[in-house]
């Protein structure tokens, strides 16, 4: 206790919101720009339990975002890193690694484990197993995503919230979306949304009311504006609508065969084209 007494001092904490807090797990989906400091939140915060699922190593590239990894890292399993660094930030949290990937056979045994998910997740297979899996399971789950100096997040699947397919009902096709890897990305964009993200997650943990479900935030650092626009759950959504087409993770098969799997990114340009596609 006496590691988290600054912040049991907060009226809507207190030691119950703080006993909550260990007594929760968190399934963070993606050890890379936005996992990391996601985890490192809610580790020093003292969430109960950390799962940590990605298959990637440390490269060059990643570090000017990745905060949990330095250059003697480079090669190495993230997990396995990212599971040390955490472990002695706050060895009071009992870090779960995953050192593989989520994918449509072992996402129902993983998800079910945690109270809530954070999709950190740089692919649209991976974001739309995300959303899959958890609408089936009753997971509710945040998902940020970046793209060059811009950012968004919302909650999804909370209470009668809406889902990513709500606001995104397909994945998109191949080359609608530009590939992170050539648009960039400024290394602070995932510390500003990661950090969001682990608000939310403790938002909804300890049930704190105004929580961003059913509205997306969308950051431009640039201009440093804050927006959010709201997101209604559609009664056709394929995945939580009344009569949903997706009733198990077959779709996700079909995905990963239809997608290819890189590292796309989606701000803003996105959701400009589909606007102008519907
Ligand atoms: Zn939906």
């Amino acid at each position: 206790m006496n590691l988290y007494k600054r912040q049991v001092l907060l009226s809507n904490i207190g030691k119950t919101g703080q006993a909550r807090l260990q007594e929760s797990s968190v399934l963070i989906v993606g050890m890379g720009g936005l996992g990391c400091p996601v985890a490192q939140y809610l580790c020093a915060m003292g969430i109960g339990r950390l799962g940590l699922i990605d298959g990637d190593v440390v490269e060059a590239s990643n570090l000017h975002r990745q905060i949990l990894y330095g250059v003697n890292d480079i090669g190495q399993k993230k997990i396995n890193v990212a599971s040390r660094r955490l472990k002695k930030q706050n060895p009071f949290v009992c870090i779960e690694k995953y050192v593989t990937y989520l994918n449509h056979e072992n996402a129902e045994d993983v998800i079910k484990k945690y109270d809530l998910v954070v999709d950190g997740s740089d692919n649209f297979y991976c974001r739309y197993l995300v959303n899959d899996a958890c609408v089936l399971f009753k997971v509710p789950f945040i998902s940020g995503a970046i793209d060059q100096f811009e950012g968004q997040l919302s909650v999804y699947n909370y209470g009668d919230g809406p889902c990513y397919r709500c606001l995104y009902p397909v994945p998109p096709l191949p080359g609608q979306v530009q590939n992170c890897e050539r648009a960039g990305v400024l290394g602070v964009m995932p510390g500003i949304i990661g950090t969001i993200l682990a608000m939310e997650t403790v938002k909804v943990l300890l049930r704190l009311p105004e929580i961003l479900s059913g509205q997306v935030l969308q950051i431009e650092a640039l201009r440093m504006l804050f927006q959010s626009f709201r997101l209604k759950r559609r009664k056709e959504c394929s995945s939580c609508g009344e009569q949903p087409a997706i009733s198990n993770l077959q779709v996700s098969k079909e995905l990963a065969a239809q997608v290819s799997v890189g590292s796309h990114c989606q701000g803003r340009r996105y959701r400009v084209l589909l606007q102008l596609s519907t």
